[in-house]
């Protein structure tokens, strides 16, 4: 029996569809106003500026709109930090994206925690984090709620079951960390200290992979039967797993391209539809 393929491309076409309705629907009642996600971006790092792009088109697909601020590479934290002050207290803004990452002068970590809660549509502040860690409401890091959600959508069950997160990043391995306790797995993390890393893989039930490395978990340190992540993506569509072997034993794998990605980019015009309802309702 071949595995099923948990499918962000097509997900996130399916929502955006959900969404493009929504965010009409709260035009009519807000007098013809529209969520706006503000987007943020330091130099002119070509990947960087592809995924601001798809960002904003993102926006303009469900009919939000999206306010760009492009800033030099010179640009110091105290100026970042007054930028996003600016749009914390703009009323218009709804959410507010700061690409990362950003040069190395800049403080990211005092830059991210700037974003008043309310508009930490990416899930990047500390506060956030501290929030959904406790199970209190916080909009969820970008990239492991896409995940959470993609789960969620296929019926895959997480409750007892052993989750393996590969990477400890603030924003991806961390909150996916979380985001897997609160669901009621049982969680291992592992970074670049740990010890028997393909002993810890073959004991999980889920694999997350969030390393940065093409193709470092291999296929046959994972279990037959297995749920597969793959939150990677390097040029020539590879992820961090060898997801080839995989295909036909595990249970369910995600796609490079097409898996994890999609949804990242949907789960934040989500939290911006989101806040946008909030304070335009
Ligand atoms: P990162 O900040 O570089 O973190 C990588 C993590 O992997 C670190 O925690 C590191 O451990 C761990 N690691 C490195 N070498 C390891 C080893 N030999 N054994 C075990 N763990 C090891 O990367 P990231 O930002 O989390 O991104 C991870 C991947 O996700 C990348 O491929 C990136 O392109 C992708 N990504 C995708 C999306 C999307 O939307 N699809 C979004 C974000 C990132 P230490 O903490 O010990 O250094």
């Amino acid at each position: 029996m071949s595995a099923l393929v948990l499918d962000g491309k097509a997900l996130a076409q399916k929502f955006e569809a959900e969404m493009r309705e929504r965010v009409a629907r709260l035009r009519e009642r807000a007098q013809g106003s529209t969520p706006i996600l503000a987007t943020i971006l330091v130099g002119a790092d070509p990947a960087s500026a592809t995924y601001v792009k798809m960002k904003g088109n993102a926006c303009e697909r469900v009919g939000m709109e999206s306010l760009k601020v492009e800033l030099p590479e010179s640009t110091t934290t105290d100026e970042l930090l007054a930028q996003i002050q600016a749009l914390n207290e703009n009323p218009d803004v709804h959410g507010i994206l700061l690409q990362h990452p950003v040069p190395p002068q800049i403080d990211e970590r005092a830059c991210f925690d700037a974003i008043a809660l309310e508009k930490d549509v990416d899930g990047v502040t500390c506060l956030g984090f501290g929030r959904m860690s406790m199970g209190e409401h916080a909009y969820g890091c970008a990239t492991p709620k896409g995940i959470m959600r993609l789960l969620e959508h296929y019926g895959i069950a997480l409750a007892g079951k052993h989750a393996v997160v590969v990477g400890r990043s603030p924003i991806l391995g961390k909150p996916m960390a979380m985001m897997l306790l609160g669901a009621n797995a049982t969680v291992t993390i592992c970074h670049s200290r740990t010890q028997d890393l393909e002993g810890h893989i073959r004991r999980a039930d889920l694999v997350v992979g969030a390393v940065g490395r093409p193709e470092f978990i291999k296929a046959d340190w994972i279990k037959d039967g297995a749920v597969v992540v793959d939150a990677g993506y390097h040029p020539g569509g590879v992820g961090d797993i060898e997801l080839e072997p995989l295909k036909e034993r595990v249970s369910a794998w995600t796609p490079v391209p097409g898996g994890v990605g999609p949804m990242t980019i949907n789960t934040l015009i989500f939290q911006t539809l989101e806040a946008g309802e909030k304070a335009l309702a």
